[in-house]
């Protein structure tokens, strides 16, 4: 009885919009609390997560026009950029989050937070239920129930191990801040044990093996953030051990930055056959042990396994259960994704959005028309193009659709341009059709989902906000401007991803960016350039102040080496 009265206190003081307090049994043995009844005026709206998405929709969201609650289990945002530098105390941990409460304060504290995972989303009954996940000796119920009326989806997305056996048990992630505090630690722990009396060579050796699972911007930056690290602190203080170091990236793929431009990835695979980073291709981890990673070299079906000090295992994310919960009870269960229409509603559930890594706009009317471009072309039915002709088309599909230009000016590109030549590498006077068709039909499946990186999530929670802040205007006035009435359009422009580029750094101050305006820029100007973006990017001054301090610091005193 206690307990539920200090609840009841909790909530009461923690903000006037919580208006009832009623228990329920959530499941046996457990109770949970309801929140927000709604006898409120204005529309509830709740936003689940805290990261790229979920900020960028409440930063720019008319918080007087809607009851706004957020669910998190962070009470803070990450910059995950900056990530791979925290894995080397390049910047320290605190210097790239942003606590949520300080956001709120900045409205007005119109917003209420509560730190809690959801743990089910009850679409037919616009119910939430939720449970905190900090600390666990605290006295009081953990467990919660919210209404909505509005559900903004920004959960994110967690690491996927593909089911490799012992990648769970014994290898770093680095999706999150504590990921990146805990292979920090660990780095300094091999080298501390690799120095002690009473090891053989082979064994200092082991334990200063890194190896990085993953070739893809996060795998490739993390290796350059511990190479500099290193190279440029930890060979000073470990000196005896300064030749035994190794670092390797597997990568599944024939080259790593795959998803860059070609000329990105053979300047990064370069410059790291340079710093001696040993880049393994076309191999595959099939299992893995505290001490041994096994993997299969794809082109001979050979198996080997190679002893490690530690793995960082960096291959891709997956959909959170809670999502895929979802999506089972909307008929989405085949899906790797939630799949929203271009206006980032989540398709068979009303009221519902979803943004960011959790989520994929079902662009099929895009590549339909893109099919019936292919088909228009080919006027005479003969099932080739001419050079000409199929330039034609792909800028044309250039010109329509921007958001395709990410891809089709990436790895997926050369796919279509090898059609261009025979087999010989001579250029051909004909593309056949069928042939493009299979290429594009790869580029088909990648256009269909935005890439899951920040940059998509912040500009689809920037424009969700726009569309929550007309939508009470929009509701007096359904069909939109005068001039749209009865043409059957929507009343808002669909979300359209604008890429502004991205960035690969690749240590000793060197840097490689696929810019707007298909520039590539690669060197030390280019990791200027980084700098220069990621703190103007920064989401608070406090941050863009600690940020460039713990740059200015690093280049002063170096990195610190200590085990905290
Ligand atoms: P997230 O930012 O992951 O946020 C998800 C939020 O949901 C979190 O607050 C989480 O706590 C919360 N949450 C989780 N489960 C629940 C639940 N059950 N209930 C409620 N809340 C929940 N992208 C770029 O564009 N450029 C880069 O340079 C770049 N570098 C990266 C480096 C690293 C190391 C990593 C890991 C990612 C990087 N990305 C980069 C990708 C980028 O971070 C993600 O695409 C982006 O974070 C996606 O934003 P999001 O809001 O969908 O998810």
């Amino acid at each position: 009885a206690s307990s539920k009265l200090l609840l009841l206190c909790t909530l009461s003081l923690s903000g006037g919009g919580v208006v009832a307090y009623s228990e329920s049994q959530a499941d046996a043995g457990k109770t949970s609390v309801q929140v927000n009844e709604k006898d409120c005026k204005k529309k509830r709206v709740v936003v689940l997560g805290t990261g790229w998405a979920g900020i960028s929709f409440l930063k720019d969201l008319d918080v007087s026009a809607y009851d706004v609650e957020v669910v998190s289990p962070r009470n803070y945002f990450a910059f995950t950029p900056l990530l791979p530098s925290v894995t080397c105390g390049t910047v320290e941990a605190r210097s790239i989050v942003e606590p949520v409460r300080n956001m709120i304060k900045k409205r007005n504290g119109e917003v209420r937070f509560w730190e809690a995972e959801c743990m089910k989303i009850d679409a037919a009954n616009k119910k939430l239920l939720c449970r905190h996940t900090g600390e666990n000796n605290l006295v009081g119920n953990d467990e919660f129930s919210l209404d909505y009326d509005y559900l903004v989806i920004a959960v994110g997305a967690q690491v996927n191990t593909f089911n490799t056996p012992g990648v769970l048990e014994n290898c770093h992630f680095l999706k999150e801040v504590e990921d990146a505090q805990k292979i920090r630690r660990s780095v300094i722990d091999c080298f501390e044990k690799a120095v002690l009396p009473g090891l053989t060579e082979e064994e200092r050796r082991i334990n200063l093996h890194f190896v990085i699972v993953g070739g893809g911007p996060t795998g490739v930056e993390f290796a350059a953030e511990l190479h500099d690290f290193v190279n440029e602190d930890l060979v000073n203080l470990y000196p005896s051990v300064k030749d035994l170091v190794k670092i390797t990236v597997i990568q599944s793929g024939d080259h790593i930055l795959n998803m860059f431009d070609e000329r990105i990835s053979c300047f990064a695979e370069q410059k790291f056959s340079r710093d001696g980073i040993d880049v393994q291709t076309g191999c595959r981890v099939i299992s893995l042990s505290d001490k041994e990673i096994t993997m299969k070299i794809k082109s001979t079906g050979e198996i080997c396994s190679v002893p490690h000090g530690l793995v960082v295992w960096s291959t891709g994310v997956q959909t959170r259960p809670v999502v895929k919960d979802f999506m089972a009870q909307i008929g989405q269960a085949n899906r790797r994704v939630l799949a929203t229409d271009e206006w980032l509603r989540v398709k068979g559930s009303e009221d519902v959005y979803a943004l960011g890594d959790c989520a994929s706009i079902n662009q099929r009317k895009v590549m339909e028309d893109i099919s019936a471009i292919f088909k228009a072309a080919d006027k005479d039915n003969s099932g080739s193009l001419t050079i000409k002709e199929f330039e034609d088309v792909i800028d044309d599909i250039l010109v329509r659709y921007p958001q395709v230009k990410h891809y089709l000016k990436s790895k997926h590109l050369r796919d279509v341009t090898d059609l261009l030549k025979d087999p010989e590498g001579n250029p051909r006077d004909a593309v056949d059709i069928e042939g493009f068709k299979s290429a594009l039909s790869h580029v088909d499946t990648q256009v269909k989902s935005l890439p899951a990186t920040a940059q998509v999530a912040a500009q689809q929670g920037a424009y969700l906000s726009k569309c929550f802040n007309r939508k009470n205007q929009c509701e007096d006035n359904p069909e939109g401007p005068r001039r749209f009435k009865g043409s059957g359009r929507h009343q808002f422009r669909p979300f359209q991803y604008k890429h502004l580029g991205q960035f690969a750094p690749l240590g000793g101050e060197q840097a490689a960016a696929e810019l707007p305006g298909d520039w590539v820029s690669m060197g030390q100007s280019t990791q200027w350039l980084w700098y220069s973006v990621y703190a103007s990017k920064q989401v608070s001054w406090r941050t863009r102040v600690l940020v460039v301090s713990d740059w200015t610091r690093r280049f002063i005193f170096g990195r610190d080496s200590s085990r905290i």
